[in-house]
């Protein structure tokens, strides 16, 4: 016999809140109820719907008190370091060097949603020249202006070459306003040429050696530069237990989302299980936390699919997402409306899978980084969205078009055509805002056509 579980809202929270409490739940030291969040002005989550468990509470909490680690860390001496674009691997290297703490200002990308636009990120933005033409991680822009969130970094480290243009004239105004940037080149990953050696990376993609050799020793001089700043020259030994944890912490993550998308009845809500997928990037500037909120979530997943709880119906419409939602409220309104996440792509896949531990460890990272979806052809991540969507049977899919992204235009069409001739099931784009109330009928319209699409073609089947 198996269980619908219900969401809370934020109200509900306070008295699941209390009563988890009074059952003797232990929280970690940033602990404390959600709706402290709203008084520091997260509104958004006033609109959102939550997993109900003290795992999830963790996971939300870790989330949002990631500035307040920042400036305690800054404060208690360590070299805060703003690595941008990579998506996953800069990090790593900086992690070696015990007294420095990495982190992506580009999440800023998230706080006009978390924050319902009132610390006017995007008009500050604007008003530097950088306006809606341009896509949401223009937030960070704003944020180094008004130094409301994160601290100011002591170093920031940038991946140049493959890489959005959005991304790149942000980064360049950053520069130019006085916050110099270490940049590093990434290039755009290609096919190897007929009898070219070439080594398979991450995920499937294959790379050639010059190309692998070249990152590598751009990431020596990112490896310099973070040694000038941690007063240490890198320590290789280190570096390779630091990747060996790391990848304990990406495979928690590949468990967590294979027992999501294969379970019966989603047994974490597709609004955590994005959330969960965020901290593989700089693991929300606490490793050793991000490392204990995904061993809680998996066992909060097992229990609940050892005793079939979830939050779908068996049979909630399966489709995978490919890209993040500007309003992160998006991944409710899939499941309101009868889907569930069953395969995601939100771009930073190559953040997920494990780093190769064979090779010398700036070797395998530069695999890691060439393994990024959004360096190499966009046919290249349309074949592993294929795979992926394979294996967890996906029914639809959904590509989420991120307003004024440079890549969305092309892309989009493509992953689409590709996937719909290989797997024959409908396929949608839409744009998310990153408040997107405006659009709410509209986009609900969009998901709710799909759904009944996929579902028809169920009944034809
Ligand atoms: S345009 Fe796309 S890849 Fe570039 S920063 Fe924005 S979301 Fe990221």
């Amino acid at each position: 016999m198996s269980t619908l579980l219900q969401k809370l809202t934020l109200d509900d929270w306070n008295e699941q809140y209390a009563t988890l409490h009074q059952q003797g739940m232990k929280e970690p030291f940033y602990g404390g109820p959600l709706c402290r969040h709203v008084l520091d002005g997260d509104t958004r989550l006033e609109k959102l719907e939550f997993d109900p468990s003290p795992a999830a509470l963790r996971l939300w909490n870790l989330l949002l008190t990631e500035e307040q680690r920042l400036h305690t860390a800054r404060r208690q001496g360590r070299h805060i370091v703003g690595t941008m674009k990579d998506l996953g691997t800069i990090p790593v290297l900086a992690h070696a060097f015990p007294n420095i703490l990495p982190f992506y200002p580009d999440g800023a990308w998230w706080t006009p949603c978390i924050m319902e636009m009132n610390d006017a990120l995007l008009h500050v933005a604007d008003r530097l020249g950088i306006d809606e033409t341009f896509c949401p991680v223009r937030a960070m822009l704003a944020a180094f202006v008004t130094q409301k969130h994160f601290p100011i970094p002591d170093l920031l480290i940038c991946s140049a070459g493959a890489v959005c243009d959005d991304f790149s004239a942000i980064v360049q105004r950053l520069h130019d306003m006085g916050h110099p940037v270490h940049w590093w080149d990434i290039p755009h990953r290609r096919e190897p040429a007929p009898n070219e050696v070439s080594v398979q990376l991450p995920g499937g993609c294959i790379a050639p050696q010059t190309q692998i050799t070249f990152v590598a020793s751009e990431l020596k001089r990112v490896a310099d530069a973070l040694s000038e700043l941690a007063g240490t020259p890198l320590d290789l030994n280190q570096l390779t237990a630091t990747i060996q944890r790391i990848n304990k912490v990406r495979k928690r993550l590949l468990s967590l989302r294979e027992k999501v998308f294969l379970a019966s009845h989603s047994p974490l809500p597709a609004l955590e299980l994005h959330i969960a997928e965020m901290l593989s990037i700089h693991f929300c500037s606490d490793l050793t936390e991000t490392e204990a909120v995904l061993d809680d979530l998996l066992a909060e997943v097992d229990r609940r699919i050892n005793t079939q709880q979830g939050f779908t119906s068996t049979d909630a419409i399966r489709v995978f997402w490919v890209n993040p939602v500007a309003d992160l409220r998006l991944m409710n309104r899939l499941e309101n409306l009868g889907g569930r996440l069953c395969g995601t792509d939100f771009m930073f896949t190559h953040a997920i899978d494990p780093i190769p531990e064979s090779p010398p460890p700036l070797e395998a990272l530069a695999q890691s980084a060439l393994a990024d979806p959004m360096v190499g052809p966009t046919q290249d991540r349309a074949r592993r969205i294929l795979r992926d969507a394979r294996t967890f049977a996906a029914e639809a899919l959904v590509i989420c078009r991120i307003p004024g992204a440079s890549h969305c235009a092309t892309e989009g069409p493509q992953l689409a055509d590709t996937i719909r001739a290989e797997l024959g099931i409908p396929c949608i784009e839409i744009e998310v805002p990153p408040i997107e109330d405006a659009l709410d009928g509209s986009i609900r319209t969009k998901l709710e056509a799909l759904l009944e699409t996929a579902r028809s073609n169920r009944r034809d089947r």
